[in-house]
């Protein structure tokens, strides 16, 4: 109450994995009241379906017919498990089975394809073009929402981004190998920052934003600032 609206009406954030972008965006979508997209979490369904139902991932046409029929939907809320947001694809409620290590070593191969991103960004634009919205992923600020109002790029340490990482997965009862993890994220970021199609990188009228040692209410509060007009 009595704020005033914010001039940012569609915010970009992109950055590495494991930046904080999603626990980020969620928080400056709750208080500047707009819709958070995790637009990784659609590559992630699509990458569960072809590897559940055996697509190989080469298979670019075969990936993108897939994209077409699955009906990706990812929706604010659901059970209280825990859950940031609920994924469906074709039917299934995929909101876990997308966090799986097979997932995760294979998403960075189905990204990469053009006609995949393609498919991808059309949805996301769609869902961004009514406005009021943050939407997270690689390649926000450059190629979904250009004209974003606000683009962020958010990085954190390589040490950091794995510590959180395996954070999270021990408080999901997970076991967790702290340097496999960084090795992973590591070779996850290499294929998102070397692909020729829509690869990470910040855009060039994007605010760099390092968490390394920062809380994510500062975070939070430094994106919303910006978004009111009030630093820059
Ligand atoms: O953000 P998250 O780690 O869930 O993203 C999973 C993967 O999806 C990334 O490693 C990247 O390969 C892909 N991605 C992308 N473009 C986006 C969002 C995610 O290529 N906008």
């Amino acid at each position: 109450m009595g704020r005033t609206m914010p001039v940012a009406a569609t915010i970009a954030i992109d950055g590495p994995a494991g930046a904080g972008k999603t626990v980020v965006g969620q928080g400056v979508a709750r208080a500047l009241e707009y819709l958070f997209l995790d637009t990784g979490a659609m590559y992630r369904a699509l990458t569960y379906l072809a590897l559940s139902r055996g697509v190989a991932l080469d298979d670019e046409a075969a990936l993108v017919a897939l994209a077409r029929q699955a009906s990706i939907d990812v929706l604010p809320d659901g059970p209280a498990d825990g859950r940031p947001y609920t994924v469906m694809a074709a039917g299934e409620d995929v909101t876990w089975q997308i966090r799986s290590p097979a997932v995760n070593d294979s998403v960075s191969i189905v990204s990469a394809w053009p006609a995949v991103r393609r498919e991808m960004v059309r949805a996301q634009a769609r869902l961004a073009s009514r406005g009021r919205c943050v939407l997270a992923g690689r390649d926000i600020g450059t190629v979904v929402l250009p004209n974003a109002d606000l683009k962020i790029f958010l990085v954190a340490s390589l040490e950091e981004r794995a510590r959180r990482r395996a954070h999270e997965l021990a408080a999901r009862g997970e076991v967790v190998d702290e340097s496999a993890l960084r090795a992973a994220i590591a070779a996850r970021d290499a294929l998102d920052s070397g692909r020729a199609a829509s690869p990470l990188k910040p855009a060039a009228d994007a605010h760099l934003l390092d968490s390394t040692c920062k809380t994510v209410e500062e975070v939070v509060a430094a994106i919303v600032a910006l978004a009111d007009g009030r630093a820059g």
